[in-house]
This record gives C-alpha cells, structure tokens and sequence, in this order.
C-alpha cells in the first residue's frame, strides 16, 4: 500500500482512536470491531451496508454467522482488507455510501459510529485501552486481530406476531404466510393489483430460498458466540421481534455465565407483547436500550402496525419505561417510520411519551426514520399541495414540545429531519395510483376502514 499511515508511537492506546478518527478522512471505527447479520445469517460491516455486499472468503462465498467459525469470518481476507484500507485513509467501496452522503451533509453513519464509540470510552477505561491497541499494537504483522468483534448487531430471521403495511415478507414470517396465501388463492386477478402481485411474489420467492429461521439457533451460532460473549460490549438485536426469537435467551443466558452483566443490550420491539422471562433476563443487565417502535396510536397505530392492539402496546410502553426508571444504565427509545399514512398522525405519540416521561422521571428520546420502501407508503405518493398544507400546523405544534420538558423534548434537528421529509419528498403519480389500490385490497382483505381513516390523504 503506497500512503502507508502508522499511528505515532507517543500517541496513548486510550487515544489513538480519536487521533485516527480526527487524521483520517475514510476511518471507520466499526471494521475494527462489529460485525451485523441479515435475517439469513450474512455478515455485513455494518446495517448501512448495501443489502446484497457481505463479509465473503477468497471465492466471493458469503461467510454466515450460523455456519462459520467466528475467528475465520473476523480474520477473513475480506476484513483485513478492509481494516487496512480504513487505517491507511483509502476509501472502501462497499463503504461509499457513507462518504456520498457526508459530500451532501457533513454526516454519515461513518461519522456517527465514530463518535459514538469515542464517546463509549470516555466512561470505559478498558473499552478505551482495547479499541486502542487493536489499532496499533495488537495489530500484528498478518494483519489479523487477537480479540473478537466487541460489537454484534443481529437481525435474528422473521419470526415476528405482527403484518405491519410497510414491513415484508423478509422481515415478518406472518407477513410471508398472507402474502403467499394472496398468492395461491386467486384474490390478486384484477389488473390494478398486477404490479403489487409480482412484487410479492418475488418477495415470496426470496423468502423460499432463504434461510430465515436456522442459522441463529445452529451449534456454530452458539459456538460463536460462547467465544465473543466475555468481551462483548454491545449486543443490537432485532428480528422479527425479538422478545419471541428463542436465540435472544440463550445468547442472555451465555452473557451471564460469562459475568458479562455491564455488555449494552439494545432491542427493538413492536412492544405488542410482554414476555416475563425476556424482561427478567434482561433486568440482571446495567446497561440496556429499549427501542421501541410506535408508528401511531389507536387506530392509526393498530392499522399500520397489523393487528395490534394499541391499548396493550400503552401498557407494554408503559411497563418499559417504568422499568427503566428504576435502572440508572437503561434507555428508553422511540422510533417511528414515517410514511404516507401517519406523517400527520405524529403528535398523539409525542403526547405519550412526554405523559411517560414525566410520570416516571425517565428520559425518553423520539426519532423519525423516514421510509423508502414500499414506495407506494412513502411521502412521495402523497400530493405535494396536501402535505404543505401541514406545515403550519406542524410548526405551531414542534415549538409546543420544544421546550415542553427535559425529559422529552423535540430539539430542532428532530424536529428538521420530520418536517424535511414532509416538504421534501417529490409527488410521484405512480406511487399515488399504487398506495390507492393497496389501501382498497388491504381494506377488503383485513376488513379495515383505511379508506375513511386516511381519506385526507388518499385524495
Ligand atoms: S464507513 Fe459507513 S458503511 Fe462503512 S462500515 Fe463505517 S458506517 Fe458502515
């Protein structure tokens, strides 16, 4: 490599991250130690990594989490690769979507791991040292790493109890089972729904020749992770919902037979369901982040988020948050995807987590995670003149919560990134045309009033 770049020796071990992070443009600190799966068990770098661009062997064969040895897919050609390429300021092509959007915005995912985790070790001495010799010292002349990722984000399969309108099939086993059912039983012949017809059934043959429900629970997967488990700092996990992925518990229970009780939890959850044993595990956890996914309340709620009842989901949140308080290490979070059916819908959420927050003294943060797929769900197949005729309104209610509360509040980059999106987003036709003959076939099928529901929007 001809720009090679060597750590200066007189920096300390707990600060050559930030003196690679501020040297260099192209540093992710994130090849150095994390590793994220999709639901079939590839590895990825990390979640902002292209769908279909894995950790792969000398043959381009995708290394998977349930199959291989964790210490052949960490020293893999492909992470060395990618690690030396990181630590010597060279760009890495699976990586580019990163810097794109750093060129548009000053930020990325890149950025924000890197300060994440500098941030991480501010409180963790041990972390600190370990992230800095793995840079430097222990970095040795095969260019293979001594210790394991310290970081896993896994999407465990689809094992999910909901059909929300804007998951799919990869995602939700129950979406997978109506989908193919739509499929077999003739109920999709009209002509306006041939496009929604072939989108799922290529979603369904995915599906079908994926393994979404083995590779976490195989005798490699818990082999893998009994080696990781004494150093592990950061376990992400997702599914499905994870509160009902057997695997979550096993890999509770190998965490704890390691005395590994300060590793950082964080889950997301539709926050349907209350399963006793998950949260009594994870309450022998200091540090925990419950990530709670609310895409609306009552009806709006029950509908995207098929078939929940909201009422149990209030007092499934409710418990969450009641837990955390007593907890100083445990955060509460809140996400919601923000789409065509609820961008108006937003404020009655903020309206319970703020009643929350100040109930139980408990931070709570709140976040919009605008959709992209199906694009039939996303702003853009709303009409421009109906969403700025939001705005104001919208306005009138950010500042209303802007300085509601400490513990809740929507700061002004919150609040920027919903109201973009909103202002944004370019109407496209089509998508219009579809999302109408979706909510009809959706309304018939589920028997759902989505036609009045959303009949502002739908116009
Ligand atoms: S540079 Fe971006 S895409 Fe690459 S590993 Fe880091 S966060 Fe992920």
């Amino acid at each position: 490599m001809s720009n090679f770049i060597k750590i200066p020796s007189q920096v300390p071990a707990t600060q050559k991250i930030e003196w690679a992070v501020n040297t260099l443009s192209k540093f992710c600190v994130l090849p150095w130690l994390n590793l994220n799966t999709n639901p079939d068990g590839k590895i990825k770098l990390c979640c902002s990594i292209n769908l279909d661009t894995f950790v792969s062997d000398v043959n381009a064969v995708p290394y998977n989490l349930g199959r291989h040895d964790i210490e052949d897919i960490w020293n893999s050609i492909y992470m060395r690769y990618v690690r030396e390429r990181t630590r010597h300021d060279i760009p890495v092509s699976d990586c580019s979507g990163c810097y794109n959007i750093e060129k548009l915005s000053g930020h990325s995912p890149r950025k924000g791991q890197n300060d994440m985790w500098i941030f991480k070790k501010s409180t963790d001495d041990a972390l600190a040292t370990d992230i800095g010799l793995s840079l430097d010292r222990q970095y040795i002349a095969d260019q293979t790493l001594t210790r394991l990722p310290i970081s896993l984000e896994l999407r465990l399969g689809n094992q999910c109890n909901l059909q929300c309108c804007s998951c799919w099939a990869m995602s939700s086993s129950l979406i997978h089972a109506e989908r193919t059912n739509y499929l077999s039983n003739e109920s999709m012949t009209t002509p306006k729904l041939i496009w929604l017809k072939s989108k799922w059934e290529a979603e369904r043959k995915q599906v079908e020749q994926t393994d979404v429900s083995e590779w976490f629970e195989t005798d490699m997967f818990y082999s893998n992770f009994k080696k990781m488990a004494p150093t592990l700092r950061r376990l992400y996990t997702t599914g499905g919902e994870p509160t009902l992925i057997k695997s979550n518990y096993k890999m509770f229970e190998m965490l704890l037979a390691a005395n590994n009780i300060t590793c950082g939890i964080e889950f997301t959850s539709n926050m349907t369901a209350w399963n006793p044993s998950f949260y009594q595990n994870l309450e022998k956890f200091k540090n925990v982040e419950i990530q709670m996914s609310i895409d609306g309340i009552d009806k709006i709620g029950e509908y995207i988020r098929y078939p929940s009842n909201f009422e149990k989901v209030k007092e499934n949140v409710t418990r969450a948050v009641e837990l955390a308080s007593v907890r100083p290490g445990w955060k509460i979070k809140c996400y919601t995807v923000l789409q065509a059916l609820n961008f108006k819908h937003i404020e009655p959420i903020w309206e319970l987590l703020n009643g929350l927050a100040r109930k139980y003294d408990q931070h709570i943060d709140w976040w919009p995670i605008t959709l992209s797929a199906p694009e039939f769900l996303s702003l853009a197949a709303v009409k421009k003149d109906i969403r700025m005729a939001y705005i104001d309104e919208l306005s009138v209610i950010g500042e209303k919560y802007r300085p509601y509360s400490e513990l809740f509040t929507i700061n002004i980059d919150t609040f920027s990134a919903y109201k973009d999106s909103i202002v944004n987003a370019t109407f496209n036709p089509l998508y219009h045309e579809q999302l109408l003959s979706y909510m009809e076939f959706n309304d018939a099928q589920r028997s759902l009033p989505g036609a009045e529901l959303f009949k502002d929007v739908l116009q």
